[in-house]
């Protein structure tokens, strides 16, 4: 197709979201109608209907009635953000739900979108690989990083030793610490509802105290020779921290190139050696790694936590809130003798 060709050619001459670039885009949108195919550095082509917006798009593009428009970059701090803003601004997520945030490809209308928000909210901690590109196209909209005051707990091995894990929002002490920065960001570009802002946080965060109180309450349940959260994933690491838990994992960070055989290998060897009952995937990833550990050791499957994106809205976790009870329930029922 003409069209792909020409996205391809663009790509190859590595002006990736570029001026020239959006030009070209801006009219193949007008050609295509808005189905058309995300630019990568890797000369992948994707459709926005194989990708991940959380929304229909219309928001951003149609009648605000005067709202600001919050996007985030993934459907767990869009809930988060929705929280605090209440019905006073348009929140919505770049990736959709179900979608792998790591490794993520922006689409034309992904674009469009960063283009028309007022506010950009990201993880940070190297969580999303491909935002720094992705920002450049709009320098001029304000972009807030949620970690920012949070203690990271740095991997301990394989080629991302030493750097920061990026799953902070998995503790829900850091949680808080995520909302108050919502609620900065919110009331610096909407000074008008701040006060709204500020009570909706205040709500929030009291569930989030509450649930982190009752879900330490259950894990304290499971025997103490039992307590072993062994994912896919490395993504559990501050909630193994709050929670007096061994993390155990597969893989440190989702990446293209997933569970070498020396990393099931190791797994395998701490499951039988600890004689850990259970083990567990994520729901962005595949479990086949995590499957051959079952096979080798006789050990459960747990079945699958949400880490990187909730469950659509009729699904186990629409909110980050349930996210978190799922992962504790499926972790407790999993490890309980
Ligand atoms: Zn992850």
């Amino acid at each position: 197709m003409e069209r792909s060709l020409g996205l391809k050619q663009i790509t190859r001459q590595g002006f990736y979201f570029s001026k020239p670039c959006l030009k070209i885009l801006a009219s193949l949108l007008v050609i295509v109608g808005m189905s058309g195919c995300s630019l990568s550095n890797n000369n992948s082509l994707q459709t926005d209907s194989q990708s991940n917006n959380q929304s229909t798009n219309q928001t951003v593009n149609g009648d605000r009635q005067g709202k600001k428009v919050i996007l985030t970059t993934f459907t767990v701090l869009a809930d988060m953000a929705q929280n605090v803003a209440g019905d006073k601004a348009i929140v919505e997520s770049i990736t959709k739900v179900g979608a792998e945030v790591h490794g993520y490809q922006p689409t034309p209308s992904d674009l469009q979108r960063g283009q028309n928000a007022d506010l950009i909210l990201d993880n940070g901690l190297n969580l999303e690989r491909w935002a720094e590109r992705f920002y450049n196209s709009f320098p001029k909209v304000t972009r807030i990083t949620l970690s920012e005051g949070i203690t990271p707990i740095n991997i301990a091995e394989d080629s991302y030793q030493g750097k920061p894990n990026p799953h902070a929002w998995m503790s829900p002490q850091n949680a808080l610490i995520y909302v108050e920065n919502i609620r900065k960001a919110l009331s610096q570009i909407d000074p008008a509802n701040a006060k709204t802002y500020e009570a909706n946080a205040k709500v929030y965060s009291q569930q989030i105290r509450d649930l982190d109180s009752k879900l330490k309450q259950a894990i304290s349940a499971i025997p103490a020779d039992r307590r072993y959260l062994t994912s896919c994933e490395g993504a559990f690491s501050y909630l193994a921290r709050d929670y007096g838990l061994q993390e155990v994992y597969i893989w440190p960070v989702n990446a293209e190139q997933q569970a070498t055989p020396r990393q099931v290998q190791k797994v395998i060897d701490t499951v039988r050696e600890k004689q850990i009952p259970t083990v567990f995937c994520e729901s962005t990833v595949s479990d086949e790694a995590q499957m051959q550990v079952v096979k080798e050791t006789g050990a459960e499957f747990g079945g699958v936590f949400y880490v990187d994106s909730l469950s659509p809205p009729d699904g186990k976790t629409p909110t980050y809130l349930k996210l978190l009870e799922h992962n504790v329930d499926t972790l407790v029922k999993g490890l309980s003798p």
